[in-house]
């Protein structure tokens, strides 16, 4: 049988795979201790979970309008409106099955084969996985850690070509943890709009922005960069409902009604009762997602002071996320037990297999000397992992 060129060339998401071979490793027995995707570990809020089970008891368990109900753009809107300061009317607003679902749609409706989408590096791992995906090429902007990896002009105007279709920014970003100002983002905005680009905001970790500066998406900035966005969101982190696969998307009325065209052939709606729960989510009390977010920033800080505690290892404090990157570049050369720490993979990769510890290795988003952990998880596990990791490095300092 032979494949599609596409399917075998398709890397598997590497958060997601590391994550499952470490929980298989938890269900067989070992005592793993999982920093890996960043998936939080609170539970979603009750009021969410009741509007779920009367909406199956209501009978609300049928297919939907394709692009989402009118309640839950009605909800979508009012989030806008009240947290961004943004108006969007009901066409400039579509539902889908999680913000991965969001850009695959943005990349299919806007790319033809060719097109080039700028992209930060380092990169979440399905960003260029999704562009290739629809014949699409991701342009890499390699920012310097001393700035937090983020764009600047110069190394913007150092990947723009003739091809340049869009460009993507993450902010808060994962996995650096970034956090954009308002300068910065008007920079990027001045950009898009000198070579005429699209911009992709992808604004999933907006709660999680710990410096108390208010959060200032790029459509904030300017008429032509409201015209020129489309934002990607979801309730998946801030409502911690990973699993319930909602995320939404705003902008232009004519992308967003052809990207409801392309979801209403691969999936229909999004699960209808995952859609009245993200209404109550986006509507209710909001008292949980601080709770979180302030339980989130304690733990960054307890990481942050710990790594940088050591000669070996170390990291910047985020802004924003829920992920560190830390620098194992000393790291890099060491023989432990026969094998050589050649890149981020090998040192994930003995790490696991040592003190089970499971972190995701830098490689899967594009730098060799990182790896990534995930703090959306209990402040027992943090601070277990965080000591084995500290363990297995400290021989080598
Ligand atoms: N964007 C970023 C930067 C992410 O880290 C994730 C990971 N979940 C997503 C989008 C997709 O989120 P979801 O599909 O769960 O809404
Ligand atoms: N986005 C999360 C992460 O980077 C969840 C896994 C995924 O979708 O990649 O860990």
């Amino acid at each position: 049988m032979i494949f599609s060129k596409k399917s075998e060339k398709v890397l598997p998401s590497i958060t997601l795979e590391i994550t499952s071979r470490a929980k298989q490793m938890k269900k067989d027995g070992a005592d793993t201790i999982i920093l890996g995707a960043g998936e939080p570990d609170f539970n979603t809020p009750e009021n969410i979970r009741n509007i779920a089970i009367k909406a199956i008891n209501d009978g609300l368990t049928k297919y939907t309008p394709a692009s989402g109900i009118d309640e839950l753009k009605l909800a979508v809107a009012k989030k806008f409106k009240r947290d961004n300061d943004l108006i969007y009317s009901n066409s400039q607003i579509m539902i889908s099955t999680g913000a991965k679902q969001c850009l695959w749609n943005v990349f299919e409706t806007i790319l033809n084969p060719g097109d080039e989408v700028i992209i930060p590096k380092p990169y979440w791992v399905s960003y260029p996985e999704l562009i290739r995906l629809v014949d699409g090429v991701p342009v890499f902007a390699f920012g310097d850690e001393e700035n937090d990896f983020k764009y600047t002009r110069p190394i913007l105007e150092n990947v723009i070509s003739p091809k340049t279709k869009a460009i993507l920014i993450n902010t808060p970003n994962n996995p650096t943890g970034a956090v954009y100002g308002e300068d910065e983002l008007a920079m990027i905005a001045d950009f898009a709009r000198t070579y005429d680009l699209m911009i992709i905001s992808d604004e999933i970790y907006e709660k999680f922005n710990y410096e108390n500066e208010k959060y200032t998406s790029i459509a904030n900035i300017s008429s032509d960069s409201y015209n020129r966005t489309i934002i990607i969101q979801g309730v998946s982190k801030t409502y911690s409902m990973t699993g319930w696969r909602i995320g939404y998307a705003v902008g232009n009325e004519k992308i967003i009604s052809l990207m409801a065209s392309i979801q209403s052939h691969t999936t229909s709606n999004p699960n209808s009762i995952a859609q009245y729960a993200a209404v109550e989510a986006l509507n209710g009390d909001q008292t949980s997602v601080k709770i979180m977010v302030n339980e989130f920033k304690n733990r960054r800080d307890y990481i942050v002071e710990r790594i940088n505690d050591t000669n070996i290892l170390s990291c910047k404090k985020p802004k924003g996320a829920f992920y560190i990157m830390i620098n194992i570049s000393k790291m890099l050369g060491k023989v432990i037990d026969g094998h050589t720490i050649n890149n981020s993979i090998d040192f994930s990769n003995i790490l696991l297999e040592k003190v089970k510890v499971a972190v995701i290795p830098g490689d899967g988003f594009g730098v060799s000397n990182y790896v990534r952990i995930s703090y959306a998880t209990s402040m027992d596990n943090i601070k277990e992992g965080v000591k084995r990791i500290i363990n297995f490095v400290k021989d080598y300092e």
